[in-house]
């Protein structure tokens, strides 16, 4: 267990080091506004050190058969399992969701897990007998050799989860960079992978800052890096790292829209969107952060949205009962409270105000209320911009077809939803909407472990999503391979152009 007053140091090669440049950062639990911890920021040389022993990991981790790593990480899956309410304290205490979404990310996490430990199969080639005669065809799939993971602060323990653990079951040996706010569950995964048998050097952590990511992706023996985050650092990792040769999966930012049909089962559609919006504070990928009411569905929606937004029960995150927690840092208020102030000076309604909101016995957290705004237009910056805070845009559109206009000329592409009793509506809606995760009837949208997760547009640079079946394809290489043995019947020179005999 991580105490509170601790240094949150690197872990490289199967132990914790500490910095030698003496820069750390605080880390602050939101819902009391206070650092609870602070984390070491990596030199390059610290970096350099993680790489160095990611690769002398290598060449034994990539010659372990596919069902020996599989094992370890069957270990690993099982000591995640009686973990789950320390990794969800830990996020709680960081990031500030409350404990029982927490303890929903840590399962979603751990879906990965349970994903990676049938990786085998997913690694088998294809075998054609006699391409030509004497002559067999096979692929193979092959580990990279040291890929790096780079993460936000959203969901600490999950989204590197989405990436170590195919990345290791493929055979790489592994970089993690989580994000300097809320760095603690990093060793918990780490000490638990050791215990479970991992070889220390094939999973490393390194904290820190833009030094540390520019060091990975710089780094000439860094095969890979996959990146979650916000979009303008999502574009600069892609460009970074693909000038250099790397293979790069960076996912960014979202705008997700939820479109309600005047003929939605409103009470269903209300309750998708109060959780949608609001869960976690708003500072989900997929949250739904633009409602597009159609039609006469507006009033009835605004009006019900309005009531429970009002209600909504905001405390610490490890308080019973609390639905939603602070937001991250004293700057994210700052800068989700202005965004508030433009949408009211820009012209929209606001219906409900979270701006200035104390929490009794918290003063101090970095607490906004839940927020809602009416007769939002695309022009406003709260349209535009992503908030990832509690803040829900309603506007108004008079059809689907607008609807969809709407949303395919958004930027991003992450997640969107509708919400219809009509078959054909839904139907179309799938078919035409530039979004890489549709729910019908379904608000956040998030594919399963053995599937994969990304989005379109400025939500994904690079061709592969994050984990399941496109996790593995970007985590290996493929080879194909001919081959002829010598007999009897092959031997001789042929010096006219080969044909079947
Ligand atoms: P962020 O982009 O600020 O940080 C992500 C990572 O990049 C962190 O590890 C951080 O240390 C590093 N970083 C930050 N600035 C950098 C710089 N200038 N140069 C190099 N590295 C830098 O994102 P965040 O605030 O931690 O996370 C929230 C964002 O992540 C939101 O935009 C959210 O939509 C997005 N997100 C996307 C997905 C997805 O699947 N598409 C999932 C979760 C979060």
């Amino acid at each position: 267990m991580i105490e509170l007053d601790t240094t949150i140091t690197h872990y490289i090669n199967g132990r914790a080091v500490d910095t030698t440049g003496g820069r750390y950062a605080e880390v602050f639990n939101p819902a009391v506004g206070e650092p609870c911890a602070r984390v070491a920021l990596a030199t390059t040389a610290e970096v350099d050190a993680a790489v160095a022993a990611a690769a002398a990991a290598f060449p034994a981790w990539a010659a372990t058969p596919p069902l020996a790593r599989a094992r370890v990480l069957f270990k690993y899956l099982q000591l995640c399992q009686q973990h789950v309410d320390e990794f969800a304290a830990m996020v709680t205490r960081e990031h500030g969701k409350t404990f029982s979404d927490a303890q929903g990310e840590v399962a979603r996490g751990i879906e990965v897990v349970e994903f990676a430990v049938g990786i085998p199969q997913l690694l088998k080639g294809e075998f054609t007998d006699q391409i030509a005669r004497g002559i067999d065809a096979w692929s193979m799939r092959q580990p990279l050799g040291v890929v790096a993971g780079i993460t936000p602060f959203n969901f600490p323990v999950m989204v590197p989860m989405w990436m170590f653990p195919v990345a290791l079951a493929c055979g790489n040996t592994f970089v993690l960079k989580p994000s300097e706010r809320d760095p603690s569950a990093s060793l918990l995964h780490a000490k638990l992978l050791k215990e479970a048998g991992l070889p220390d050097g094939v999973f490393n952590v390194v904290q820190g800052d833009k030094v540390a990511v520019d060091a990975l992706l710089d780094h000439p023996d860094v095969e890979a890096v996959s990146f979650v985050g916000s979009t303008p650092i999502a574009q600069y990792i892609y460009a970074r790292g693909s000038a250099g040769g790397k293979r790069v999966q960076a996912l960014g930012g979202a705008k997700n829209h939820m479109v309600v049909m005047p003929d939605a089962d409103m009470d269903m559609a209300v309750d998708a969107l109060i959780g949608a919006a609001y869960g976690s504070a708003g500072e989900r990928c997929m949250a739904i952060s633009v409602a597009v009411a159609i039609g006469d569905a507006g009033d009835k929606l605004v009006d019900a949205l309005a009531k429970r937004t009002a209600a909504l029960k905001i405390n610490d995150g490890m308080e019973q009962g609390a639905e939603m927690g602070p937001v991250v840092t004293a700057a994210a208020k700052q800068r989700i409270e202005r965004l508030i102030g433009e949408g009211v000076e820009q012209g929209a309604k606001l219906v409900v105000d979270g701006r200035g909101y104390k929490v009794a016995g918290r003063e101090n957290g970095f607490f906004v209320g839940g927020t809602l705004f009416d007769h939002v237009t695309p022009q406003m910056s709260i349209y535009k911009e992503e908030i990832f805070g509690p803040v829900l845009c309603v506007v108004r559109m008079p059809d689907v077809g607008s609807a969809l206009e709407l949303i395919n000329a958004n930027e991003y592409g992450n997640g969107v939803a509708v919400f219809t009793r009509d078959g054909g509506v839904a139907r179309e809606f799938v078919r035409q909407v530039q979004v890489g995760m549709v729910g019908v009837n379904v608000p956040l949208p998030v594919p399963m472990a053995f599937n994969s997760f990304g989005g379109w547009k400025k939500s994904l640079f690079g061709d592969h999503h994050a984990y399941g079946p496109e996790g593995v394809r970007f985590y290996t290489r493929h080879k194909a391979v001919m081959q002829r043995w010598p007999n009897t019947a092959s031997s001789g020179v042929e010096f006219a152009f080969p044909q079947m005999k």
